[in-house]
């Protein structure tokens, strides 16, 4: 007896039987929620090329500096000293994703998410202009290797993934350095050209073949979905009430004593999903809100001269003709807890000065003995420049026992804007100092323009011998 490899049943939507992947190609249908996803779509298009290019005061708009560590939101640069701030921004950010999720569903994936907006509206639409609108006759193109229709689609694609490459750089690195390594020959910063190939080919992967995988396996905000959401919140969803029991035309005529719902089994619900799974299921992972099903079903509803929306907006307590209730624990709780969340970033930003100092141990041993007998101590001190101007910072040595001195090559340094300037300097210490206690020294850093900072410094010496 022969051993089948197939497995018994259907999955996954997005694989065959036999384990091999089944190649989604989901037929347009055109609707209100269709026109109204490609208007939004091309004005989020917009904003994404062009924010990088904003700049306030000479400030980038948006700036995410991660190999200094600085991070520019709305022209406030937040440097690595405002962990506390960075924190509060991610909470809040979180805290917003949740109730949204909990009162909008998977709105973020079906109308903003970049995975979808590329996809949908702009590699997909490629794709329906080289190898046809229809799926059999993308198929049949595509299963004849290199045509010429498909190499014209690529050649699109590679193109497109190289100009939405630059621009996601654009975040990381500026406009200035973009424009830099763009004029440049690639020899002169193999780095970047390599860095820009690599997301460049990404990209390319990502809407030439893995499409809506990255939704299905790579994205986590789906598998968060079971948790966010509520049997109150806004899903798309199918009226089983009304569209069963389904049947196709031919089947109705044919059983004439079964009483059929509106659901005509046509599957056009089905063959337009990008996912590729039947709404009629119910509420699935693996939907991502896209509305294209609800496009589909209408057309059919409104051909066949009945009311749409059997596929439509709704929750899941509504689709079991339950109330529809607004206020729930989780839509009050997100709310406070983003009030209380705001709150602590406007106290924390009320209470940044123009000027964070660190004081950092250097050194590779804690301590040097040096010739004359002395303990030396060597520390970093790192100014962090929060304001939007230079400052010459001077550094002097404010509270210190009898004998201790700073040691320093430079006593100032001028630090820009929104940048860390370090400066390092060495505490000399008469080692009878460590016999009875641990000795504190006091720093001053002034810039002149009002800031006195007095940061303290335990320093570290030989530990006195027990008995002496
Ligand atoms: S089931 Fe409908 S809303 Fe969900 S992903 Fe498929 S087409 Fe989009
Ligand atoms: S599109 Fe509407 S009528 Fe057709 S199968 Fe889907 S739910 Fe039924």
């Amino acid at each position: 007896m022969t051993q089948s490899n197939e497995a018994p049943e259907k999955v996954l939507a997005t694989l065959n039987k036999d384990g091999s992947r089944n190649w989604l190609r989901p037929r347009l249908s055109v609707g209100f929620f269709h026109t109204w996803r490609r208007r939004f779509a091309w004005f989020l298009i917009f904003i994404f090329l062009l924010l990088p290019h904003i700049r306030i005061g000479g400030e980038a708009l948006f700036l995410f500096d991660i190999p200094n560590r600085r991070f520019t939101l709305f022209g406030i640069t937040f440097l690595p000293t405002d962990t506390l701030l960075l924190l509060f921004a991610a909470l809040a950010f979180f805290l917003s994703v949740f109730l949204i999720t909990a009162m909008l569903g998977r709105a973020w994936c079906g109308w903003a998410c970049p995975q979808t907006v590329y996809m949908e509206f702009l590699f997909r639409p490629i794709e329906r202009m080289f190898e046809g609108s229809s799926p059999s006759q993308q198929k049949r193109i595509q299963s004849q290797g290199l045509h010429w229709r498909s190499l014209a689609k690529y050649f699109t694609y590679i193109i497109l993934a190289m100009v939405l490459a630059h621009t996601f750089l654009a975040y990381f690195v500026g406009t200035d350095a973009l424009r830099q390594w763009m004029t440049q020959s690639p020899f002169k910063h193999p780095q970047p050209f390599f860095i820009m190939l690599l997301v460049t080919g990404a990209v390319f992967f990502d809407f030439a073949y893995f499409r809506e995988q990255t939704c299905l396996v790579v994205c986590p905000y789906g598998r968060f979905q079971s948790v966010l959401l509520d049997r109150q919140s806004m899903i798309v969803g199918y009226d089983p009430n009304r569209g069963e029991t389904r049947g196709k035309v031919s089947k109705r005529k044919k059983e004439k004593d079964v009483e059929f719902g509106d659901c005509i089994d046509c599957g056009a619900c089905v063959t337009t999903c990008p996912t590729g799974i039947d709404i009629r299921d119910g509420l699935q992972m693996e939907c991502i809100n896209c509305t294209q099903c609800i496009d589909a079903c209408d057309k059919i509803m409104t051909k066949l001269d009945k009311p749409t929306g059997l596929i439509r907006y709704t929750s899941q307590d509504e689709l079991e003709g339950k109330k529809q209730k607004f206020l729930r624990p989780r839509v009050v709780l997100y709310p406070l807890l983003i009030l209380l969340v705001i709150t602590g970033f406007i106290i924390t930003w009320n209470y940044r000065s123009g000027a964070k100092i660190q004081l950092v141990r250097q050194g590779k041993s804690p301590y040097r003995i040096l010739a004359g007998g002395e303990v030396s101590n060597q520390v970093a001190v790192a100014i962090s420049n929060l304001t939007k101007k230079s400052h010459k910072y001077k550094i002097e040595l404010y509270k210190k026992d009898k004998g201790i001195k700073m040691i320093a090559p430079v006593k100032s340094i001028t630090v820009g804007p929104s940048k860390i300037g370090t400066l390092t300097v060495f505490i000399t210490t008469p080692a009878k100092l460590f016999e009875k206690k641990t000795p504190v020294v006091q720093f001053r850093v002034t810039d002149g323009a009002g800031l006195d900072a007095r940061p303290e410094y335990k320093l570290i010496g030989p530990l006195p011998i027990a008995g002496n």
